[in-house]
């Protein structure tokens, strides 16, 4: 008999990349799984083919090796005489190639979670929680102790689902490991299959009477105080997630993760803009006029600033360091102060007699000159 190309098997063409060669042994494996074709000779056959195709394809040596010299050029180091390769090989392949959550696993027995030729081990489901921060607690970060309802394991059974310890037994069918095997003899010889043991589903035990408190479940609703840390840094949207903090799983189980949605409460005076901090800063046109010293609000309380005589509205002010870290990161943001020139808008009689004395002199004449920065020159700035 002989093999047909591997890059035929699989469908793809021989400049297929690594994600094709992938995809297509995934739909071809679905397509073939003994578990769904029972008994069907030609379906193994190609289970298999497509199976070595893939193996020797998605190794870049192999695949090298096999472009140039064929199926001569693997049979030497673990390529694949008449027997080609064995189902627990091939099983062993697919952590890789199906990930969690895939269609794939209804074919093992449905249900959440599971291990191929293992005990079935369910898992619990997410869940989702939001937690609003201050612009002060995204700056330094903050452990926020959270209270949240959630599945965890019912305390009459302990989260076996049984109701008491006689109830509880290891599976007989498959001995507590949750598959049984099958030894079919095909035209290549051999071959061994595993499926889910029928009589637990998987999960390894029996159970003879459940608990009455949760229905042998093994769930109940409950309260858990978590504490979470939560990086400086983070930002609205930003989603963090700790593992086995969700749901607990029924009958012990792997729990879900906890989700974390950040939310940002916005601050009464500064703005956030990505790492920088924003805060407008208004005053008059004296002040602006002799210089001055004022006091602005920052993350970590307040700090002075001085205003230069003869300071233009629209100048922006930096304070190094004085914004949002990155997170994981040593690198930090600034604060930016614009400076706003506030105009009075209304004036009493005598005022106006003031202003207009004012206006007639020489120095209140707007003469910009070449050392004013123009507007784009300011907004440069403030990105660099
Ligand atoms: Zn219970
Ligand atoms: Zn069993």
């Amino acid at each position: 008999m002989s093999k047909r190309d591997y890059y035929d098997i699989l469908g793809v063409a021989r400049s297929a990349d690594e994600k094709e060669i992938k995809s297509a042994y995934r739909k071809l494996a679905i397509k073939y799984h003994p578990d769904k074709n029972p008994g069907d000779h030609e379906a193994e056959e190609k289970f298999k083919e497509a199976a070595e195709a893939y193996d020797i394809l998605s190794n870049p040596q192999k695949r090298q090796r096999y472009d140039q010299f064929g199926h001569a050029g693997n049979s030497a180091s673990g390529g694949y005489g008449g027997g080609g390769m064995n189902m627990d090989d091939i099983f062993s392949q697919f952590g890789d190639i199906f990930g969690g959550g895939h269609p794939f696993e209804s074919f093992f027995g449905g249900g959440g979670g599971g291990q191929r030729g293992g005990r079935r081990v369910a898992r619990g489901s997410n869940l989702r929680i939001k937690v609003k921060l201050t612009l002060e607690e995204i700056a330094k970060g903050v452990e926020k102790k959270v209270k949240v309802n959630k599945q965890v394991s019912c305390h009459s059974c302990d989260g076996t689902g049984a109701k008491d310890k006689s109830s509880f037994h290891t599976c007989k069918t498959c001995g507590g490991s949750g598959s049984v095997r099958r030894v079919t003899n095909t035209i290549l010889g051999q071959m061994q299959t595993t499926s889910t043991c029928p009589t637990c589903n998987g999960e390894g035990v029996e159970i003879t009477a459940k608990c009455t408190t949760c229905r042998g479940e093994g769930l109940e609703r409950g309260e858990e105080t978590i504490a979470i840390n939560i990086p400086a840094g983070v930002s609205e949207g930003m989603q963090l997630s700790m593992s086995g903090k969700g749901n607990a799983a029924p009958r012990g189980g792997i729990p879900g993760d906890l989700i974390i949605l950040i939310e940002e409460v916005p601050h009464e005076s500064l703005k956030r803009d990505g790492l920088n901090v924003i805060y407008d800063l208004y005053i008059n046109f004296v002040d602006a006029t002799l210089g001055t010293s004022v006091e602005v609000p920052t993350i970590d309380g307040k700090a002075k600033i001085k205003i230069e005589p003869g300071t233009q509205g629209g100048k922006i002010l930096r304070l190094k360091g004085k914004g949002i870290p990155e997170v994981n990161s040593y690198h930090k943001g600034d604060q930016l102060v614009y400076v706003n020139i506030w105009t009075p808008k209304a004036v009493s009689s005598e005022e106006k007699e003031l202003l207009n004395k004012l206006k007639e002199s020489p120095n209140f004449k707007p003469q910009p000159g070449k050392s004013e920065k123009s507007f784009f020159e300011r907004i440069k700035e403030y990105f660099e």
